[in-house]
């Protein structure tokens, strides 16, 4: 029979590589909470005029990665490319936005992206991220940035910098957008084709164009930070301040963009140089006018995605702790069909008492019996046979120094729990 494969740019993930998301994850969980954000779950596909709206038309995501589908309704739906925007809906659907504010939402989810696939860009990807809404100064965008930098140093990442930039609000960057497209405009000839058709309407995002020939235009482009209002002047101001106090490297870089009217302000990225080309770890911003787009109050709003798959390359590249697999504390072999009742029944005390045992369900001899408690690492073994089960009473072996105990069979939970390592 021909096999069928798994579709282009996913991944199957099986132990031992499973047991790492799990504790990544469980990292992500204990941060967040730590910073008060409690996790947000929605559905995995939504109406495709919410990522219209709430991502942009103009942006590559909605132009040419999502993946869409009519359902039999004949509803047009969209598997999620990113949380933000459902993040949004369900707070103005739950009736959220008349909390006590801050509202802090963090969420671990798999998005869809139509992308060419390569190291560290899938099309069905996972990210962590969190979303704060209601409050408008730069503490709120230090939170979360601080919030990103915590999770990282506890992973053991060394190796990524934060990369920021200010694009301006509603009133300073028309002004900045005007200069920005005169400017590009000049140049429009050595422009790559997505630019130029970018020229109209997101010009902003031509300045992270990764084409060398847009790249070295933006380079000499007018900068955004040295056109902003008083305001937003003083929030990023504010903003570097704290990161400094709080010993939170930076450099500010120009070429990181947003480039839709609702995003305001502070943009973000941890960068980790030596993962390859797909080097942006986490990326976010502040997106003030976001909630009103989506037919929610004016409230503004900050928040990451964190790219699970590059998070886990660079934890390799600088060496990261990383927790060792869970083994069997116990392993019990036995010999004879009352034995093998036995065995389980004990097996099934242990579990009960939170151990992790095994016990055989193959029928093997009692030979690969043991040999299969070697391969998978059990730390201590257990024979029981028709004396053992008449005495009430077998020997229990360690495995790594080969120290024998005799024990009663029925306080095999209570031994472990009390020599374990
Ligand atoms: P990129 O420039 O890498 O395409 P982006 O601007 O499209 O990134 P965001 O929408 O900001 O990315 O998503 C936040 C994070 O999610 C990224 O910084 C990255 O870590 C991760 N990410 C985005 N797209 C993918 C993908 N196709 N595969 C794996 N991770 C991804
Ligand atoms: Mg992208």
């Amino acid at each position: 029979m021909e096999k069928i494969r798994k579709p282009r740019g996913t991944m199957d993930i099986l132990a031992p590589e499973s047991d790492l998301w799990i504790y990544v994850e469980g990292k992500m969980r204990d941060v967040a909470s730590r910073f008060g954000f409690s996790e947000i779950r929605t559905p995995t596909f939504e109406e495709l005029g919410l990522f219209k709206r709430g991502v942009g038309d103009t942006t590559d995501v909605v132009q040419k990665e999502m993946y869409t589908f009519t359902d039999r309704d004949g509803t047009v739906f969209a598997l999620r490319p990113e949380g933000t925007a459902s993040v949004v809906r369900a707070i103005i659907e739950n009736g959220k936005t008349s909390d006590p504010m801050p509202l802090k939402y963090y969420y671990i989810i798999n998005c869809f992206r139509y992308e060419k696939p390569q190291a560290g860009r899938s099309r069905e990807f996972f990210q962590f991220g969190t979303e704060m809404f209601g409050a408008k100064g730069p503490a709120a965008d230090f939170t979360v940035i601080s919030l990103a930098d915590t999770l990282l140093r506890e992973l053991g990442i060394t190796g990524t910098k934060l990369h920021l930039n200010s694009i301006g609000c509603p009133d300073c960057r028309p002004a900045y957008r005007e200069k920005l497209v005169e400017y590009l405009s000049a140049n429009r000839d050595k422009l790559c084709d997505t630019c130029k058709a970018r020229l109209e309407a997101n010009p902003l995002r031509i300045l992270d164009c990764k084409n060398p020939d847009c790249k070295e235009i933006a380079e000499a482009a007018p900068k955004s930070i040295d056109h902003l209002c008083e305001e937003c002047d003083s929030h990023m101001k504010s903003l570097t301040e704290m990161l400094e106090a709080a010993g939170i490297e930076y450099e500010i870089d120009t070429h990181i963009v947003r480039g839709l009217d609702y995003y305001t302000r502070t943009v973000f990225e941890f960068i980790c140089e030596g993962i390859g080309a797909q080097s942006t770890v986490c990326g976010g911003g502040r997106y003030d006018g976001l909630m009103e787009q989506l037919g929610g109050p004016s409230q503004p709003g900050i928040g990451f995605g964190m790219g699970i798959t590059r998070l886990l390359m660079a934890m390799e590249q600088c060496g990261a702790y990383v927790p060792e697999a869970k083994r069997p504390e116990l392993y019990i072999a036995s010999l004879g069909a009352a034995a093998a009742v036995s065995a389980n029944c004990i097996t099934t005390d242990l579990r009960r008492h939170g151990i992790i045992a095994d016990c055989d369900v193959m029928g093997r001899s009692l030979k690969a019996q043991m040999k299969y408690a070697d391969k998978i690492g059990a730390k201590y073994t257990l024979i029981l046979g028709d004396s053992e089960i008449e005495s009430g009473k077998a020997v229990i072996k360690n495995m790594k120094t080969s120290e024998q105990t005799e024990i009663l069979i029925k306080d095999a939970a209570e031994f472990i729990l009390n020599n374990k390592e």
